[in-house]
């Protein structure tokens, strides 16, 4: 099908996202317990951090998910809900989340010389008291007080519940920190952001929980994705490049780039599984690098990318060659922790794919 057939025939595409939604959560049934005593997942790795390579601490929550996902379908990558209990969960059950990661980790992070980012994810919004409430969040101020080696946080969150309150009540708690809040902003085009991606929300908007931000003294990373739906390859590079470009000249601290893809139930692998959406390449990702970035630029906002299913058919990739992969998956993590465009130099492009990618990329 024609790109502007496409468009056309998701003019409504708020409507569908919607439909399939309801439909897929239909039979779904609350966790166990024992599962909601736990979180999702939490790991260690290395990380960069503002000014150096560091490591991260990453916890995510489980909660009753995204109200975004619950009452409007949600966005159209995202199937983030999946993972989520859609029923509330007790404030008490996300404490022993929290505790339980940070009593696993905290013996290997007190005798680590690194610093730490630690990052608390839910897959929705860290101030949505509907999901993480106000006691709640205090605990885990708190005890991220108590930890020295933890001297980034990052949370994220919708821009509806980012509030003076809870802003102010954040950095009452965690005045030395460096805060920063996730906000999935994904383009800086209206249009393609709401009616390709769904996400219901306005740049204006955006621009005016930055200057809260601000005031407040606490940093934005902001999500572009990668790639949305409707976009080819060199419309996905272009806006891209556009989106960067404009963050940087805001001031934004970080810019987190998650090249798109394919997640269960989600409107995209409803377009994939009928052969009309392609995750990205990797030699696109790196031609937004290139055009969008130059050392001075990246010694003020940090560029951060860590893709979902890299090198899979459902995440970025080139040719489904493992070494061809492998190579780009190097540079990638290279570039993010030394943030220096140099190494983007070591780029190879002598895979048989580069060719195919260059004639199709106007049209996949
Ligand atoms: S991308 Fe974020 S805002 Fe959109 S549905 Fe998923 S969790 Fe909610
Ligand atoms: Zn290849």
């Amino acid at each position: 099908m024609k790109l502007d057939e496409n468009k056309q025939k998701y003019e409504c595409l708020a409507e569908e996202i919607e439909g399939l939604r309801k439909h897929t959560l239909k039979n779904r049934t609350p966790y166990s317990d024992d599962k909601l005593g736990k979180p999702l997942a939490f790991w260690t790795k290395q990380e960069r951090l503002l000014d150096k390579v560091g490591k991260e601490l990453t916890i995510i929550l489980r909660t009753k998910g995204c109200y975004w996902a619950l009452e409007h379908g949600g966005c159209s990558m995202c199937g983030y809900i999946e993972d989520a209990n859609i029923q509330n969960v007790p404030s008490e059950q996300i404490i022993h989340q929290f505790d339980y990661a940070v009593q696993n980790k905290i013996t290997e992070i007190r005798e680590d010389s690194n610093d730490y980012v630690l990052k608390i994810f839910n897959s929705g919004s860290f101030f949505d008291d509907s999901e993480i409430n106000k006691q709640t969040r205090e605990h885990i101020y708190k005890k991220v007080a108590e930890i020295p080696q933890i001297t980034e946080f990052i949370v994220e969150s919708r821009i509806e519940f980012i509030t003076e309150d809870n802003l102010m009540e954040m950095k009452k708690y965690l005045p030395d920190i460096c805060i920063e809040i996730g906000i999935g902003l994904e383009s800086v085009d209206d249009h393609i952001r709401n009616k390709y991606i769904n996400k219901g929300l306005t740049f204006e908007d955006f621009l005016s929980t930055k200057e809260l931000c601000d005031l407040n003294d606490v940093g934005i990373k902001a999500y572009l994705l990668f790639k949305p739906p409707f976009l080819n390859e060199q419309a996905s590079i272009d806006d891209c490049i556009h989106s960067i470009k404009t963050l940087i000249d805001l001031g934004i601290e970080s810019i987190s780039i998650n090249p798109c893809n394919v997640q269960k139930n989600s409107f995209v692998e409803y377009l994939w599984y009928q052969n009309r959406y392609r995750p990205p390449w990797y030699y696109s990702l790196f031609e937004c690098f290139k055009k969008a970035l130059n050392s001075s630029t990246l010694q003020k906002t940090r560029i951060l990318c860590d893709p979902s299913g890299a090198g899979t058919k459902r995440g970025i990739h080139n040719c489904l060659r493992k070494e061809c992969n492998e190579k780009m998956r190097e540079i990638l993590s290279q570039f993010i922790l030394s943030q220096d465009l140099e190494i983007l130099n070591e780029i190879e492009y002598d895979c048989i794919c580069y060719s195919r990618y260059n004639l199709q990329k106007d049209h996949l």
